[in-house]
């Protein structure tokens, strides 16, 4: 049961809210932002494969992948730089930051949510099939 006193109190914040709605999401916008730049800040502000400093196009990278597993476990999304920036901040070296050419380089290398690429050492057996060759003549294979 909640008294008139509560009913008042939650009505009054639901207009509040409602009144000063903007302002929420700014703050929410710029505090989410800030959290990736002080990651950005803290990971060196450059990819660390080629040192590209293009903030536009750097990402955050696990270095040993588990990324998409993370994800999963943080749920919501908006919570993922907060809760990196804090392992950061308490020594993790799990982080770095790939421009975004170096992340799909690195994905492909690592064969990492490419079904593609994750079957690629197999492709050899299908040798006589035309998308093979077409693959080994664009020098998709070796
Ligand atoms: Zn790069």
């Amino acid at each position: 049961m909640t008294s008139p006193y509560q009913e008042r109190q939650k009505a009054y914040k639901r207009n509040y809210f409602q009144q000063n709605k903007e302002y929420f999401y700014i703050y929410k916008a710029l505090k989410y932002l800030g959290q990736k730049a002080l990651i950005f800040k803290l990971l060196g502000n450059k990819c660390a494969m080629c040192g590209c400093t293009d903030k536009r196009v750097l990402q955050i990278d696990h270095i040993n992948g588990g990324g998409l597993k993370e994800k999963r476990n943080i749920g919501d999304c908006r919570e993922r730089y907060r809760y990196i920036l804090k392992k950061i901040q308490n020594g993790s070296k799990e982080y770095q930051l790939l421009c975004a050419n170096c992340n799909w380089i690195k994905r492909w290398k690592n064969k990492e949510g490419n079904e593609g690429s994750k079957y690629m050492h197999k492709f050899k057996e299908f040798s006589n099939f035309k998308w093979y060759k077409i693959l080994k003549d664009e020098g998709w294979v070796a």
